[in-house]
């Protein structure tokens, strides 16, 4: 299906109110609630959301707890049916949803179309991981015994989610957590509403076309932290998953600990590249460029630092700040536009703010100014910035979630591994090569850190087949494809004894 049309012209709050109606979300959620709702391309206030009190989050809390216990008895094979049929209703929806993600966020629309098919690829991945969900069977030391593990429901699962991927994170832990019988409460960013709203009423359909879903087994609790906070220590939640910064995930995790519940963390990222004298410099170029400014450098795995070698460093880096000068910043609806606008103010204040420490340190700075003329006076338009700081030191040690690209040179490869690692965060991660042990050694147990390592492919646009997530300050947590189910399951050891016999292990006796 062809996305659909996101005219520039059009009234951002009007355009919004059409695809949310399309889309089946009541008026009454969005038109005069307390939570006001601005869609960073121009500023302007596009909804007042109704906000769910602590009072309806437990209670919605209490309804996915009853509603986790019968669907838990229902087959995985059967809970399949229901994740098939939210990627149906995904795929009549994704135009629509798409552009809301536009319009909400600022992404330029293959991204917020893009952002939809990752729900969908989320969705087939589980149906078909509804029939598997396989345990082991072990070799035990006792004759005629079996030892087998078998993986049970959770629970609810708690999802907290970040304002930069919207809807998809949401997907890949529900996704998930239906197939495995648990049941997901979730609250999305307060810069978000809309677009969980509209995902919130696109899963009503799933269900209604299953028919014998118990009620309760998705619920979605709109507002600020707070609201969050009640997910985090209700005991009725087993495991929360929580994205966003590694700011909130030092609140979120201590508590969760403090009830023993299971923390899936996916927090921020500081994602470096190697460029190798060896490298293919017309596709590091590339992979480079959209790693770093794509989605106005608001993706927890955009590239922040880029280590360069001395060799190649007067070649590459002048090139690229050739495209960062040239790149299309703008309308995310206007064609051609590649980089739109920042999610707000405070995200401004904050680039600035990096750019001027690295300005002190030394550095030379291209770009990184507002752009003005687009949207309005509450509107964000920065040009890119590519920062060549003298040393790997300063701002580049943290994440700051905007488009800015720090290069520092390197002559040894040992230090630019070292430089890679000698951040908090340890989200992804890349290197530009053509020399096989290059390759491999960033790959290796004593290369790259992180929980993506990529080779000749920026560190961002992962795929849903692969387990997501990062080490260190990125919070530990794994999403998606590979065995990530199971951290949305319990495991039990069984071991079933056929003899007529009781053998102990270890040889122990105890007669009685
Ligand atoms: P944020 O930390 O400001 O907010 C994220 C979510 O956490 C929101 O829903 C917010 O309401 C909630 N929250 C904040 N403090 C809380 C608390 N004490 N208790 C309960 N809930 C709380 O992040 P953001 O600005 O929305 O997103 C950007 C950040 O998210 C970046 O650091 C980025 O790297 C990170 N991120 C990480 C991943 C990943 O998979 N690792 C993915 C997307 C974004």
């Amino acid at each position: 299906m062809p996305d659909a049309p996101a005219s520039t012209a059009a009234p951002i709050a009007a355009q919004v109110d059409q695809l949310l109606q399309r889309l089946g979300v009541p008026k009454s959620a969005y038109a005069d609630g307390e939570l006001a709702v601005r869609s960073p391309i121009s500023g302007e206030t596009i909804a007042l959301v109704r906000q769910t009190s602590s009072e309806e989050a437990k209670a919605a809390i209490g309804r996915a707890h009853a509603a986790h216990l019968a669907w838990r008895l229902v087959p995985g094979p059967r809970r399949g049916e229901l994740v098939r049929l939210l990627g149906e209703e995904l795929r009549a929806a994704k135009a629509d949803l798409g552009l809301l993600v536009t319009l909400e966020v600022g992404k330029v629309p293959s991204e917020g179309a893009g952002e939809v098919q990752e729900m969908i690829d989320i969705c087939d991945f589980a149906v078909g991981l509804s029939r598997q969900l396989y345990g082991l069977t072990i070799a035990t030391e006792r004759p005629e015994h079996r030892m087998m593990e078998t993986w049970h429901p959770l629970g609810v699962v708690g999802v907290i989610s970040a304002f930069n991927f919207p809807v998809a994170v949401w997907s890949w832990n529900a996704a998930l957590a239906l197939v495995c019988g648990d049941s997901v409460v979730w609250k999305p960013s307060e810069k978000t509403p809309l677009t969980a709203l509209a995902t919130h009423a696109i899963a009503q359909r799933a269900l209604a076309r299953f028919g014998d879903a118990p009620e309760g087994l998705l619920e979605l609790l709109v507002g600020q932290r707070d609201i969050g906070e009640v997910l985090v220590d209700d005991p009725r939640v087993p495991v929360l998953s929580a994205t966003g910064s590694t700011a909130m995930g030092r609140q979120v995790g201590p508590r969760l600990a403090a009830r023993f519940a299971r923390a899936i963390l996916e927090l921020g990222g500081n994602n470096a590249a190697i460029v190798t004298p060896s490298a293919d410099l017309d596709l590091a170029l590339r992979g480079i460029a959209f790693a770093a400014m794509g989605t106005a450098g608001q993706r927890c795995t955009t590239l922040r630092r880029l280590f360069v070698h001395d060799g190649i460093y007067d070649t590459l880096v002048p090139r690229l700040a050739k495209v960062y000068g040239q790149v299309k910043v703008g309308d995310p609806r206007a064609p051609g536009t590649l980089v739109g606008p920042l999610i707000d103010g405070a995200a401004f204040d904050g680039m600035q703010k990096a750019l001027a420490e690295s300005r002190a340190a030394g550095a030379t700075v291209h770009g990184g100014e507002r752009v003005a003329g687009i949207g309005g006076d509450g509107a964000y338009y920065v040009r890119p910035a590519l920062v060549e700081l003298p040393a790997h030191a300063g701002p580049a040690l943290r994440e700051t979630f905007a488009p800015i690209l720090y290069v520092v040179r390197y002559s040894s490869f040992d230090q630019a591994i070292e430089w890679h690692n000698a951040v908090g965060a340890g989200l992804s991660s890349s290197i530009f090569t053509l020399d096989m042990r290059e390759a491999e050694r960033f790959m290796s147990c004593a290369g790259s850190d992180c929980g993506i390592a990529n080779v000749n492919i920026g560190p961002s646009g992962a795929e849903i087949g692969g387990a997501f997530g990062g080490e260190k300050e990125t919070g530990g947590g794994r999403e998606a494809g590979s065995d990530a189910w199971k951290a949305y399951m319990r495991r039990a050891t069984n071991t079933i004894n056929y003899s007529t016999a009781l053998p102990l292990a270890q040889g122990v006796t105890f007669d009685i």
